[in-house]
């Protein structure tokens, strides 16, 4: 991904909470210059087993949206080991850019993972700063 796309999605994700931010700012202050006027003929109109009703009626969506939430969440589709990035399949992508990256080889700055588009190696290294053999790391996953 390029500066200017990075850019350009940064600022669209901004625009999309500048967005809801001031939609949210109008709707607060719509509902304090309006509720005062019109919660007394609310309270008049409404019987208490309309609103227990509306309440309960709430409540359920609220348990709903929270069980689609929970089943819809994404896990994340790769997991670290080592500085690299591996694959359900374990195939080593990138720490960067998670692209898929070749075979574990000795380059000038020593052994680990060239990815291409970053330009960079990545080696297979323990908290420590140990070299890890691919073996090791992918048999624990
Ligand atoms: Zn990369």
């Amino acid at each position: 991904m390029s500066f200017g796309e990075k850019v350009k999605e940064a600022l669209i994700a901004r625009a999309a909470e500048g967005l809801a931010l001031s939609v949210s700012v109008i709707l607060i202050w719509v509902s304090f210059k309006v509720g005062p006027a019109i919660l007394p003929a609310l309270e008049a109109s409404l019987s208490k087993s309309l609103l227990i009703s509306v309440l309960l009626a709430s409540l359920a969506l609220n348990i709903i949206f929270l069980a689609l939430f929970w089943v819809t969440r994404k896990k994340s589709e790769f997991q670290l080991k080592y500085g690299i990035y591996w694959d359900k399949d374990k195939n080593p992508h990138c720490p960067n850019c998670k692209i898929p990256i070749g075979a574990y080889n000795k380059y000038h700055a020593g052994w680990g993972y060239y990815c291409k588009p970053c330009k960079n190696i990545y080696p297979l290294t323990d908290a420590a700063g140990n070299n890890i053999k691919p073996e090791q790391a992918v048999s624990e996953l």
